[in-house]
């Protein structure tokens, strides 16, 4: 960027708001070696929405690219800057705005951490049910450009649920305010949906209303493990059936438990092929045994052995340790975020195994039973280029029968610039093109990050 144009920046978002020699943890994101790097003119970080609304009409009017930035924990390359231009990251913007704990309900900066929205509710005996798994580094206006999940959305939902209102900084530089404090909202197209999910090609997230939970009064999990995929589809069907929506229903398949058994907090028995975690919760301890006790029991058929686990954090521990033991097992991982309808989860958790062997590599997958979501991985050395191309056309394939099981290429993580091949190649070219007019309406320069999910 020209001089004079950094100058205009600088004025904008102040000296230590303006990076012009650009560190390369703002060029790529969580995905790491297997996905993109790229490069931008500047990274921008604004202090408040204001400051986000001249940094957005300053590159409207100058034709450059905005990408917006939360954590970088992405796995889709969803925040790379593909096309240059600037990066525009929220770390600055993490202010609570309000809360108010008897109305269960709280507003803050979108650059505020996951794990901070969740810890200013627990303080104040509620809970934000979202938990996707990197809550330290992730941001709330992150998870909700990217509709974020996590083990307990079986029964709280995804991060869009916990939603009532959006402050955005349109393409064109204009700040709104979509949906508010109030708990229903009936008037006008609902374009805080629109926003939910969009990655960062429809505006700057620059502030989020939620709403609340009182938090659950007591908690306990158990593990069910069976001898294969199968077996735990039987379980998992037995839990639909007992009626009792558990608070999660997470599964491990047997490759992932090989790796992960030995930092188990109990014992893995011989010759368990599927292993199922699931949460009771209750708001009183008689709704907590009631809700325990059916899930127990339904579960327990047809498992070689169920263990209890209370209190249930060092169990959810454990399953945050699987995305780093699988990559390091050789090196690195190609992983995938398929979701497919809840009766053809052991079918895609062998599909994933068969196809890996036939590209000669070792497949497995966890991830959230009870949504039917699987994170497959595809395991490769690093410097392979050949195994890179192995693993690629194993994930091409996968997707293909996730297709025909009437499943979706993702689940949680959203489609950035990594899965958008995949993604335009199964979709809908009437459901492409409904979307290509909405991003025409709101962008009609495409500045906002560009390339992108279509
Ligand atoms: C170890 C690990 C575990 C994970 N576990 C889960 C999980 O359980 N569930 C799950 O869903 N995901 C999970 N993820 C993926 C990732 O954490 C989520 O996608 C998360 O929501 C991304 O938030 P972020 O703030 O890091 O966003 P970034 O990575 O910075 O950006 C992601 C996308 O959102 C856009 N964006 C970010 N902030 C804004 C904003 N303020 N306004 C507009 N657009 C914006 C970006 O342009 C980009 O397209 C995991 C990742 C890791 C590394």
């Amino acid at each position: 960027l020209a001089v004079a144009a950094l100058a205009e920046l600088r004025r904008i978002v102040g000296e230590d708001g303006l990076l012009t020699d650009v560190p390369r943890s703002f060029l790529q994101d969580a995905a790491g070696a297997v996905g993109v790097e790229a490069r931008a003119d500047a990274v921008v970080l604004p202090s408040d929405p204001e400051q986000v609304a001249a940094v957005v009409r300053w590159c409207a009017e100058n034709r450059l690219p905005v990408t917006p930035r939360g954590g970088g924990t992405g796995l889709t390359g969803g925040a790379v800057p593909v096309e240059g231009g600037v990066v525009l990251g929220l770390e600055r913007m993490r202010r609570l705005r309000r809360l108010d704990p008897l109305q269960w309900r709280m507003e803050v900066d979108a650059g505020m951490s996951t794990g901070d929205v969740q810890r200013l509710a627990r303080e104040n005996g509620l809970v934000f049910p979202p938990d996707p798994g990197a809550a330290e580094e992730s941001q709330i206006g992150g998870n909700v450009a990217t509709n974020a999940g996590g083990p307990h959305a079986f029964k709280y939902g995804v991060t869009g649920a916990w939603v009532t209102g959006l402050e955005v900084v349109l393409p064109s530089g204009e700040l709104v305010r979509l949906g508010g404090t109030v708990r229903k909202d009936a008037a006008g197209y609902d374009l805080k949906r629109l926003m939910i999910g969009s990655e960062g090609t429809l505006g700057v997230i620059t502030g989020v209303a939620l709403r609340l939970l009182p938090a659950p009064l007591a908690r306990s999990a158990a593990v069910a493990f069976y001898a294969d995929a199968e077996a735990c589809q039987e379980g998992l069907e037995a839990a639909f059936a007992s009626g009792v929506v558990a608070a999660a229903l997470d599964f491990v398949d047997g490759r992932t438990l090989e790796i992960v058994a030995s930092t188990y907090p109990g014992s893995v028995p011989p010759g368990v092929g599927c292993g199922l975690m699931v949460e009771a919760d209750g708001h009183t301890v008689g709704e907590h045994a009631d809700a325990e006790a059916a899930l127990l029991e339904s579960i327990g058929e047809g498992a070689i052995q169920v263990d209890r686990h209370t209190p249930v954090d060092p169990l959810w521990r454990w399953r945050d340790t699987f995305t780093g033991a699988v990559a390091a097992r050789r090196g690195l991982k190609l992983s995938e975020d398929v979701a497919v309808p809840v009766d053809r989860f052991a079918t895609t958790v062998e599909a994933v195994v068969e196809i890996a062997a036939r590209h000669g590599l070792e497949g497995c997958s966890w991830g959230h039973a009870g949504d039917g979501n699987l994170h497959a991985s595809f395991l490769i050395e690093p410097g392979h280029r050949d195994q890179l191309s192995r693993a690629e056309a194993a994930a091409a394939e996968l997707f293909g029968r996730v297709i025909e099981l009437d499943g979706s290429v993702s689940g949680e993580h959203g489609i950035g610039s990594l899965k958008r091949a995949h993604y335009l190649r199964h979709a809908d070219p009437a459901v492409l093109e409904l979307q290509r007019q909405v991003k025409r309406a709101i962008d009609p320069l495409g500045l906002m990050n560009p390339q992108k999910v279509f």
